[in-house]
């Protein structure tokens, strides 16, 4: 199959993380513009909800068309077919983000110069090491006076725990900022603020020793950038595209999303440097993209917004083969089989009915309520795919349903919003109460609106006093099933069946750890 290797050989699926404001929609959209795909600016527009007033529902409404189409966002250059999946800014929807990282094979990491590694960053970045996702870090607002490169740098290999390598060096900062210079391919690039055109002033300079090098920059800039590179060049080995690879040290850029700069150099590196399609872990074996068998499987689901017809587009990562449509795919929960007619590639200016994916590509499903988040597809013999995880929430609430005539429709309407990921249901064994979970409070205000809106049941949440649901693996059978009688007020189970230990508290949970030893408590539901 060369004709698979071959498109397989040119995919780059990654994702663009930072923490809110760093300048995430700005940079996609450089990275667009830089890229070919779109012509003007302004074509990429914010997911970021803003809530001003209580609540602000047409917000998140508009939320829910704009991040449908800005979802994935597909571009040729360079003989690249390039993937850019977009991860909701808001920590509120941080479990969004974290599913959409499963499906990338790397990711951009913006951060602010001003303000440095910010607690969202930090939390996405652990994501990423849990399977070792390359990462390249794009340092961002030069144009403002930010902190110390140096000092950034350090800061990045102390917070994120991942070694750097600054592939390109800033000229000043701030009213100082002169420029870069771009490490990787030996070039100077001069700053110039506001500029409107997407082609960098980029000059050839191999040796930033010659006296030309005073001519761009004035003698002190040049002095002082001969002493930084040299104390880079003296500080950190030379940049190992395996490291990279391997996820252990992040190439750094520097420049200024908004200004147009510094982009060209971070696209033009990572189309060089960034992984193809991997290999992924199923319950059973490993599956290489270049098997002729499709497989791929469901790391988000959206709900249309037309709440009369409740059709639902899942998002699929291709893992394997050749996604073909109108050809018949077996689910792997309930070894169910599917043929899709309706099927979308997601480019960055519209979406097209496309035929055909391959690896890295994600397609989009339109179902009527089939599918859930992690179920895997497959050709002809397929297994789970690991890695979407859930996280214990923060949040939690007891549903209380408060129109008994419409208790069929609560029941589907929340099972079809829980497939959807929007949050985590637990359910006691004891009284049959079903508490929800979620990372942050707006959840709980979308349930409730949609579930009314689109299902016709009425609910109320109840605040439950808990401090983290506990996934809880044992030594033996025998031991879980004296936990769990032991504990059965406090064990619930989640969505998949698995047994969940609904902690009260820090304390408490630490005295369970210490009375059975013979029970392990995970965070999160893979381990
Ligand atoms: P996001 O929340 O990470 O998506 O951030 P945005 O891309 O929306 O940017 C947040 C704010 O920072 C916006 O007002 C941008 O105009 C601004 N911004 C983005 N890049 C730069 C930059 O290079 N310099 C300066 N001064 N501001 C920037």
């Amino acid at each position: 199959m060369k004709g698979l290797e071959q498109e397989i050989a040119r995919r780059r699926t990654f994702g663009i993380i930072s923490h809110p404001d760093a300048g995430k929609t700005t940079l996609t959209e450089k990275l667009l513009l830089f890229g070919g795909a779109i012509n003007t600016a302004g074509a990429v527009k914010s997911n970021k909800i803003k809530m001003h007033a209580r609540s602000d529902w047409m917000e998140i409404e508009k939320q829910r068309g704009i991040s449908v189409s800005t979802s994935v966002m597909g571009f040729e250059y360079k003989g690249k077919k390039i993937n850019l999946l977009d991860t909701p800014g808001h920590q509120d929807f941080a479990e969004d983000t974290f599913r959409t990282l499963t499906a990338v094979d790397s990711v951009i990491m913006v951060i602010d110069c001003v303000k440095g590694v910010e607690i969202q960053t930090e939390k996405l970045m652990e994501v990423c090491r849990m399977r070792n996702t390359p990462v390249l870090a794009f340092i961002n607002k030069l144009d403002r006076e930010g902190r110390d490169p140096f000092e950034l740098l350090d800061e990045i290999e102390q917070k994120l725990n991942i070694k750097v390598r600054p592939l390109s060096w800033p000229i000043g900062m701030g009213k100082s900022f002169r420029g870069v210079y771009n490490l990787f391919e030996k070039r100077l690039n001069l700053f110039e603020p506001g500029k409107a055109k997407i082609t960098d002033n980029q000059i050839e300079f191999e040796d930033i020793n010659s006296p030309e090098l005073e001519d761009y920059i004035g003698e002190n800039a040049a002095a002082e950038l001969r002493e930084e590179i040299e104390l880079i060049e003296g500080v950190y080995p030379e940049f190992s595209k395996t490291e990279y690879l391997n996820g252990e040290v992040a190439p750094v850029f520097f420049g200024s999303a908004v200004n147009n700069f510094g982009v060209n150099e971070l696209l033009n590196c990572f189309v060089q440097i960034a992984p193809e399609p991997k290999s992924r872990e199923t319950e059973e074996r490993e599956v290489i993209p270049t098997e002729e068998d499709f497989t791929g499987f469901v790391f988000k689901i959206h709900a249309n917004m037309d709440p009369k017809h409740r059709n639902r587009i899942a998002f699929i990562r291709v893992c394997s083969g050749k996604f073909e449509r109108n050809k018949f795919y077996h689910r792997v929960r309930e070894n169910q089989k599917m043929r899709f007619s309706n099927v979308t590639a997601f480019m960055a200016q519209d979406k097209e009915i496309i035929d055909e994916a391959y690896p890295g590509d994600i397609v989009g499903l339109y179902d009527t309520g089939n599918l859930k988040i992690g179920d895997t597809l497959f050709e002809s013999n397929g297994s789970n795919f690991k890695g979407i995880p859930a996280f214990s929430p923060e949040i939690f609430k007891e549903v209380i349903n408060k129109d008994a005539m419409k208790t069929k429709q609560l029941e589907k309407g929340l099972r079809q919003l829980m497939d959807e990921g929007v949050a985590q249901l637990f359910e006691y064994e004891m009284g049959a109460r079903k508490i929800v979970g979620t990372v942050g409070a707006l959840q709980f205000e979308v349930i409730q609106h949609r579930l009314k809106e689109e299902y016709g049941a009425s609910v109320a949440f109840q605040p439950q006093n808990i401090y983290k649901a506990c996934w809880v693996s044992a030594k033996s059978e025998k031991d879980m099933n004296e936990f769990i009688k032991s504990k059965r007020r406090h064990i619930a189970k989640d969505k998949d069946g698995k047994y969940v230990f609904m902690a009260e508290s820090k304390a408490w949970l630490q005295m369970i750890q210490d009375n059975f030893p013979e029970i392990t408590v995970h965070f999160t539901s893979e381990f």
